[in-house]
């Protein structure tokens, strides 16, 4: 059966339901699963036309040992994880203009952004695990402005868990600050944090601070719904699939993938299906904080200064999924995997090269899309198709558009579209000349501008021991 191992190699292996309520492994390592299932083509062919939860459910099945939840109640939880969808199966629109390329809408769920896709499912899945032994949980997560809101959301009204999102102020849209703020739950505070010049980077920070005490992390409980969690990334599987029976000509073909990518959980979700015997290829786009582009075309993994961008979501400096894509192509060498970690975290800097550097590179090409091009694919595809996308979507969009020529003639490519234009209205006007369409409205964002807010407000400096104290008073209560 799959076991979960850390990155760092130093801690045992553990069961599904120690790795999803700790997070991050004894060791400080990323979990991930070993073996991983491996799927013929027959067994493709079989999964082709399943609905996106019957694929859930057996990619789940590959992952989670039936001893630690049992079939029905698998099945139980992936519903009710997705009956507050607006679509449980991901759409795929094609767009007139570009006949070999879709874009697959993963922001139908109730936060509007692809974060919802996996969160319901892993804080439900949190829930039944602590339901068991009746324990309690303090979730913490910097957000970059969508994981925030899509935690709150799922975890609102849940008695066994409290949720502290970190937002960096000023750093993420208003819509996304109303969505956490209006949740109106008394489990979820929603908490502005103010100095971060390299956003949500610097919150990562303190809260590996707050998760490196192992006293203080006992005490407080704490754990995390970002996609360190491994639950998060492997519920991220599914839509590959999903989307490649949907828009494959035949199984066996390839598919490119085009990712806006941050902290690049999305893209190891993809690198699993992959493994899994997945034929699909990845176009790996960034905005202009290109740490990933200058991996995958020089071999350098680099700290820099956070640029701010239209696509606020991904501005991010440090993808701190790489080391568990590392592990992953690098055939599970803990050891190699701790050395790069420890070379980067002495240094800030560090250079992959001969053969590991090829290995990375297999099936991906990169780019880096400045805000010009996003602005200018969200104008130029609203002109010519009608279609509105938000400005991660148009990330994807234009990594399509900039590298197409880099594959064969009738390649099929799906942007993923990660999050609904309603979040981002400011771009939009931007991109539009001033203009706001209709599809750029949300009814559940309008409502939540005018329910009543509840948030905290810290600075930077104050922020770990105003979080001990607060965490440490909502478990008295
Ligand atoms: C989080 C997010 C991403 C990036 O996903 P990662 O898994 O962090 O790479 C892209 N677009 C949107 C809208 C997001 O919220």
């Amino acid at each position: 059966m799959v076991r979960y191992h850390s990155t760092r190699g130093r801690s045992a292996p553990v069961a599904f339901d120690v790795a999803v309520l700790s997070g991050f492994a004894a060791d400080g390592g990323l979990f991930v699963p070993q073996p991983l299932p491996r799927l013929s083509i027959q067994r493709l062919e079989e999964w082709k036309s399943l609905s996106y939860l019957d694929l859930a459910r057996e990619v789940m099945r590959g992952y989670i040992d039936p001893a630690i939840v049992p079939d029905r109640d698998l099945e139980e939880l992936l519903e009710r994880s997705f009956s507050c969808f607006e679509y449980q199966d991901p759409p795929l629109v094609l767009t007139a203009e570009h006949k070999n390329h879709w874009i697959m809408e993963l922001f139908r769920g109730p936060t509007l952004s692809f974060k919802d896709v996996a969160m319901g499912f892993l804080v439900n899945l949190m829930d039944y695990f602590l339901a068991r032994t009746d324990e309690r949980l303090s979730l913490i997560l910097a957000t970059t402005g969508d994981t925030g809101p899509a935690a709150a959301y799922a975890t609102a009204g849940k008695s066994r868990l409290t949720c502290w999102p970190l937002y960096p102020a000023g750093m993420i849209s208003e819509e996304q600050v109303v969505q956490m703020t209006a949740i109106g739950a008394t489990n979820v505070h929603p908490v502005e944090v103010h100095g971060c010049p390299n956003g949500g980077d610097d919150i990562d920070l303190v809260v590996a601070r707050l998760f490196g005490d192992d006293s203080l992390k006992r005490r407080l409980k704490l754990s995390s719904v970002n996609s360190i969690n491994i639950g998060r990334v492997l519920m991220q599987v599914v839509h590959y699939f999903y989307g490649y029976f949907r828009t494959a000509e035949r199984v066996g073909d390839t598919v490119v993938y085009s990712i806006p990518a941050g902290a690049i959980g999305n893209l190891c979700g993809g690198e699993l299906a992959r493994a899994m015997g997945l034929p699909i290829e990845f176009i790996c786009a960034t905005n202009k904080n290109s740490t990933l582009h200058r991996l995958f075309s020089e071999g350098w993994f680099a700290k820099k200064q956070l640029q701010p961008s239209v696509a606020t979501a991904i501005d991010i400096v440090i993808p701190y999924n790489f080391w568990r894509f590392l592990y992953l192509r690098c055939g599970a060498k803990a050891g190699m995997v701790t050395r790069i970690t420890d070379e980067f975290e002495r240094n800030g800097s560090v250079h992959i090269d001969g053969q590991l550097q090829q290995l990375l590179r297999e099936g991906i090409v990169s780019i880096s899309v400045p805000d010009q091009l996003i602005l200018d694919t969200m104008r130029s595809t609203f002109a010519e198709t009608g279609y509105l996308l938000d400005p991660h979507g148009a990330v994807a969009v234009a990594g399509v558009e900039s590298s197409a020529h880099q594959f064969p003639g009738q390649t099929r490519f799906v942007s993923l579209a990660t999050a609904h234009p309603a979040k981002f209205p400011e771009v939009i006007r931007l991109a539009l000349s001033g203009e706001l369409p209709g599809s750029a409205l949300h009814p559940s964002i309008e409502k939540a501008k005018r329910a009543a807010s509840y948030g905290l407000h810290f600075s930077l400096e104050e922020l770990e021991q105003r979080l001990v104290e607060e965490i440490g008073n909502s478990l008295k209560g």
